[in-house]
C-alpha cells in the first residue's frame, strides 16, 4: 500500500490529549513497526531528493543535497538520526531550553500548546552547511520555524523541511515559506 495509507492506518489519533478538544496524532506504533519505520525514514531522506531547491545544492548524484539533518527534541531524534544513517550524514539535535551542556544559541517560539524554547550548540552547525530539517508532526509551523532559525542564525543553510505528518489547516507550510516542506502524509 502506499506509504501515506500505510501510516494512517498505524498512526494512532488521541481524543482531548493533552488538552480537550485537540486531537494528538501518535506516532509511537509507526515507530515501533520495523517495516512502516524503514520505509517513513527512507522517505523522509529520498522526498527531498525530488525537490528543486535541494537538486540546486546537489553536487552530484551521490550528494543527498544537505551535509546534516537536525531533528527536534523529542520525537524528531528517533527520526532525525534514522534518516542521517540512512542518507551518509551526521545528526544535530535541538533541544528544550536547558538540556545542552555547551554555548547555544535559543530561541522562544509560540506551539500549538504554550510558549517553550529551544536552543541549538552554536558550532554544531557551520556557516554555509546545508540542513535537513527532521520532525514527527508539522502543526502551525512555530516549532520548525524556530529551528530553522536557529539553523540560520548560525550561518546554515536549510536545505529543506521534513515532517511525517503535515496538519494543513493549520497553515505550517505558508508560515514556514520560503523554505520547501515535504509531508509523507497530509491529513
Ligand atoms: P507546531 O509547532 O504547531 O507545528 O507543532 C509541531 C510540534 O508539536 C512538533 O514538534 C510535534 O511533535 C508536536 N505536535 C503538535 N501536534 C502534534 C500531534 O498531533 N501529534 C504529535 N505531535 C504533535
Amino acid at each position: 500500500p502506499p506509504l501515506d495509507e500505510l501510516v494512517a492506518a498505524v498512526a494512532v489519533d488521541i481524543p482531548d490529549f493533552p488538552e480537550p478538544g485537540v486531537v494528538f496524532r501518535d506516532l509511537t506504533p509507526v515507530f515501533a513497526d520495523a517495516g512502516v519505520f524503514r520505509r517513513v525514514v527512507e522517505a523522509l531522506a529520498g522526498s527531498v531528493l525530488e525537490d528543486p531547491r535541494v537538486g540546486a545544492l546537489r553536487t552530484g548524484p551521490d550528494d543527498p543535497g544537505f551535509d546534516v539533518v537536525v531533528g527536534v527534541e523529542a520525537r524528531g531524534f528517533l527520526l532525525a538520526a534514522a534518516v542521517a544513517l540512512v542518507a551518509g550524514t551526521g545528526v544535530v539535535p535541538v533541544r528544550k531550553a536547558g538540556k545542552l551542556p555547551r554555548a547555544t544559541v535559543a530561541a522562544e517560539y509560540a506551539l500549538e500548546y504554550g510558549t517553550a524554547v529551544l536552543e541549538l550548540h552554536t558550532d554544531s552547525v557551520r556557516p554555509g552547511q546545508r540542513v535537513l530539517l527532521v520532525d514527527d508532526v508539522l502543526a502551525t509551523g512555530g516549532t520548525l520555524e524556530a529551528a530553522a532559525g536557529l539553523v540560520e542564525r548560525l550561518g546554515g543553510v536549510v536545505s529543506a523541511l521534513s515532517v511525517v505528518v503535515e496538519l494543513p489547516a493549520l497553515g505550517g507550510r505558508e508560515r514556514l515559506r520560503p523554505h520547501t516542506v515535504h509531508a509523507l502524509w497530509t491529513t
